[in-house]
Parts: C-alpha cells; structure tokens; sequence
C-alpha cells in the first residue's frame, strides 16, 4: 500500500513528521546571520548528545564519509594503527585505511562474535616503543548486531597513552550511552539517517584536543575532508562548504525532541526494545546471531534454521509493509535484521514482531505456536 511503508532496517530509519516538514521549508543563504544561529544552535545540540565538550563537526557525507574523515586527518603515511574487524562495517575502515597506505593490523573475530579486549591489550602491551598509532573500533557491528565492548578495548588504548582511539559509533550514538569526556574517546563518527531520527545526508565527528594535536603533524592528503577547515567555520557558526541547510532545520527539530524525551530515556527505550525484540524471537525458537553478552541496542540479527531468511523478509515487505535488513557479504540469505534504532516505539515493535509471526505461519513454520513471540515481547515492553 502506498505510503505505508515501516522501515525497521538500522539506516535509514524512520523520521518524525516534525522533522519532515522542517525538511519542505526554502533553502536560507548558508553566509546569513540566519544560519549562523541555526549552527550555534544545533552544535550546541550535538555536544550534548554527544556528551562531550569537544568539536562535534558536521559534515555533507554519509557515515562513511565522517568515519574516513575521522581517519585521514589525524594519521600520516605508514602509520601503525589497529583496526578491530568481525563485520562488514568494520572491515571497511580497515580497507579506508589499507587504501591511504597506513600500516594496518587487524584485530579479528568471527562476524557475529564481539572482538576479544584481551587481543587488543596484548599488541597495545607489546608496542613499547608506541608505533601504534590509533586503535579503530566499531562500537556497534551493525552487518551482526553486535555491540563490541569499547569501553574495556579503551582503557587498553588509555594504558598505551601514545594512540589515538577511533570510533564508528554510527549505530550507537543515540541508541547507548557513549560517553565521549568520561572515557576520553579521540574521535568517534556518526551519520544523520541511524539514531538521529533524520533522513541521510549528514555526517558527525567529535575531536578531542589530543586528535587536533596529532592533527598538525598528520600528513595524509586531504580537502573537502580537511576537518580544520570545518573546525575554523565552526567558531564563526559557519561552515567552509554550502551543507544541505533544509537538513539543519530537520535536525534542530530532531534535537529538541531528543532533549525533551531525555538521554537516559532514548538509552532505556533502546534497551527495552532490544530486550523485547531478543525476548521474543527466543520465544518463536529462532536463534539470535549475537549473544545475548554482546547485543546492539539497535539492531536484531536472527539466524532462521528451518525457514529462508529471504523468504521472511519478502513476505514482510509485500503482505505488511515493512522493511527489515538482509544479511551483508557471506550472511546474505543467512540472516535477517530488525532495525529498531531511532523514532521506534513499543507499537511499533509489537507490529514488527507479530508481521514476523504471521509470516512464519505461512512458511509452516512449527518452531513455535503463533502469538508466542508478540506475548514474549508484550512483556518485556511491559516491565
Ligand atoms: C550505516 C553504518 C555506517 C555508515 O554507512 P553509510 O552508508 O556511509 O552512512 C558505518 N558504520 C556502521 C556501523 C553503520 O551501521
């Protein structure tokens, strides 16, 4: 049906019709006074949500383009830097890395297992004549659902003292608590379609002073990504390019409705709705890919054994009208993902979970009697 369609994919994520109407007002001139209070305004938003004190920048790319960004600036031609890689998203920035000529050591782990801190401390351990770089992490594994333990691989990389810690935190910011200041992370990297409740088009990064440090001696070429330029323009509450200005007046909105329902709230309803949507597919039998230790806030992996994943998902799209994520690289076809990152409520759970159920019924699925996961997710969402 038209115009019905629920987006339960972990990017782009559903928008609030505030949001969408800030989005249809006319273009204003990026060099007006206008503007300039729209920029100090929303930056002054992003720090918040960002809990940080440091730069948040704002930059007209995708999660990609923040995250090579966050890469390029601060690193110079054969560095030593470690990259933690057990999912698509994180091997990318091992290749961003690869591609720039950085010396690349990867950190791995099976897709869908959380990378192992102990593997991280013994190279940080290692390395005493502090070669290393920077120690790229990819908080929330969005191609498994796993959310990687950060804060331990940190304290790794603080006990090092000379590398910097990078981190995609592109499904996690907005969906877990990720406390820029309190663990003094360098760089961390977001795009505007995941948990900002915002179309795509934008993309964040939050600088400490000690990555501007190593900014002034990093030597990887650089220009419509040079963050120093955004740095300068953004202590005029200007921006060295022309940004998708409608997309600054979407995420003011955006902003105050995060402010008004709170952080610690966005973090428990994340929580809550992860804890539903796991709850329930145990209750149908299906097995999870991410154990329950290392789960994303924002995103449910499912490995069905007896059904097709594919046949899941396109029975979800053109019976109900709702979009969930396929399985990336070598999980295609073997998994599919429920999203529930961003403007998602319980309803909007409740319906994504009994869409589920009704389409294993007609895959004669006998893995579970129907109504058991909507039951299971019921109380969770309940407690
Ligand atoms: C979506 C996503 C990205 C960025 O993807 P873009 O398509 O460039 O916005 C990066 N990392 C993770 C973990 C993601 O989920």
């Amino acid at each position: 049906m038209d115009d019905k369609l629920m987006l339960m994919i972990p990017g782009p994520t559903p928008v609030p019709e505030q949001v969408l109407r800030a989005l249809a007002k006319h273009p204003i001139g990026h060099r007006s006074g206008d503007f300039a209070k729209i920029m100090a305004e929303v930056t002054e938003g992003l720090k918040w949500l960002h809990q940080t004190q440091n730069d948040v920048l704002i930059l007209a790319s995708s999660g990609t383009g923040a995250m090579e960004a966050g890469i390029i600036n601060f690193l110079s031609p054969g560095d030593r830097v470690l990259v933690g890689c057990n999912g698509k998203f994180s091997e990318r920035w091992a290749q961003v890395c690869d591609v720039y000529g950085l010396a690349t050591e990867r950190i791995t782990a099976e897709w869908g297992k959380p990378l192992d801190p102990e593997q991280f401390r013994a190279a940080l351990e290692a390395d005493t004549d502090k070669q290393i770089k920077a120690v790229i992490v990819t908080h929330s594994e969005t191609s498994t659902g796993v959310l990687n333990d950060l804060e331990t691989i940190n304290r790794y990389v603080k006990a090092h003292g000379q590398a910097l810690i990078m981190v995609d935190a592109v499904t996690s910011l907005g969906a877990t608590s990720v406390p820029i200041d309190a663990w003094g992370l360098d760089v961390v990297a977001s795009g505007s379609q995941k948990g900002f409740m915002l179309p795509p088009g934008l993309g964040f990064v939050a600088v400490s002073s000690k990555a501007w440090q190593a900014y002034t001696t990093a030597k990887l070429p650089r220009f419509y990504l040079d963050l120093g330029k955004y740095r300068k323009e953004a202590a005029k509450n200007s921006h060295p390019f022309t940004p998708p200005v409608n997309m600054f007046f979407a995420m003011q909105v955006a902003l105050k409705m995060m402010q008004t329902e709170g952080l610690e709230n966005i973090f428990a309803r994340h929580q809550r709705h992860m804890n539903a949507t796991r709850a329930a597919v145990k209750a149908l039998n299906l097995p999870l890919f991410a154990a329950d230790h290392a789960s994303s806030p924002a995103i449910t992996a499912v490995a069905p054994v007896s059904v097709d994943a594919e046949q899941i998902r396109s029975i979800l799209r053109k019976r109900f009208d709702i979009a969930m994520a396929g399985g990336q690289d070598q999980l295609k076809g073997k998994i599919f993902r429920i999203g529930h990152l961003g403007f998602v409520s319980d309803r909007d759970i409740l319906t994504a979970i009994s869409a589920l159920e009704a389409a294993l019924q007609e895959l004669n699925y006998e893995g579970a009697s129907v109504g058991a996961g909507v039951a299971a997710a019921a109380k969770v969402l309940a407690s």
